[in-house]
């Protein structure tokens, strides 16, 4: 099998580098797989994608856990065509499931400044389910503005916009199958 995994990336016209590649996000998403086997055995958790950007994310996830589960989506809006957060997060989507009571396992993609994660929390906790964890792949911990305890973090980075791995920059670089960084050397502009 091989995944669409080129070296640089070019974007909106800026140059992307690679800052995780495959072997990492997937011996990561194999080792939270594990963690999340253990610590659900037995409850039946219902994964809940938070779209558009969890998909890739989920999917890999979701077959490296052997326990039964379930699963939904959410869909949130997105960045925009921008770097940066609108600020503002509005549900497009809501889920189909009946949570009251069960294990649920929000799975974002990342955790920026927290807003998204903590807005899907108050509209889960108001359905009485037994438990609420976060998986996130990726956490910009220094940029978290809305304080949320994240459960299960695959990579800390920095607070630089990424692409990939479901991730896009104006729609574009979801398909990806690492992620990427702005590259400062090749963006300069002299
Ligand atoms: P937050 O609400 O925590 O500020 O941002 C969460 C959402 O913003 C993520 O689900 C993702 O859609 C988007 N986001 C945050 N940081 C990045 C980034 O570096 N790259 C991209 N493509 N999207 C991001």
């Amino acid at each position: 099998m091989s995944f669409y995994t080129p070296e640089t990336v070019l974007c909106n016209n800026e140059v992307f580098k690679v800052m995780l590649d495959q072997n990492q996000i997937q011996s990561r998403i194999a080792e939270l797989g594990k963690e999340l086997d253990r610590d659900f055995e037995d409850k039946k958790p219902i994964f809940i994608g938070i779209l558009n950007g969890a998909f890739i994310f989920l999917a890999d996830l979701m077959r490296h856990v052997s326990i039964p589960c379930e699963v939904d989506f959410y869909k949130l809006s997105s960045y925009g065509d921008e770097k940066v957060s609108s600020g503002q997060v509005k549900q497009r989507k809501d889920i189909d499931a009946d949570i009251t009571g069960r294990h649920i396992i929000l799975v974002e993609d990342i955790v920026d400044t927290g807003l998204s994660i903590n807005y899907i929390l108050n509209i889960v906790k108001q359905k009485n389910p037994a438990s609420v964890s976060i998986v996130s792949l990726l956490c910009k911990k220094d940029a978290i503005k809305y304080h949320v305890d994240v459960d299960y973090v695959g990579f800390d980075i920095p607070t630089k916009f990424v692409l990939g791995y479901g991730l896009d920059y104006a729609q574009e670089g979801k398909n990806l199958a690492q992620i990427y960084v702005l590259d400062e050397n090749s963006n300069q502009k002299d």
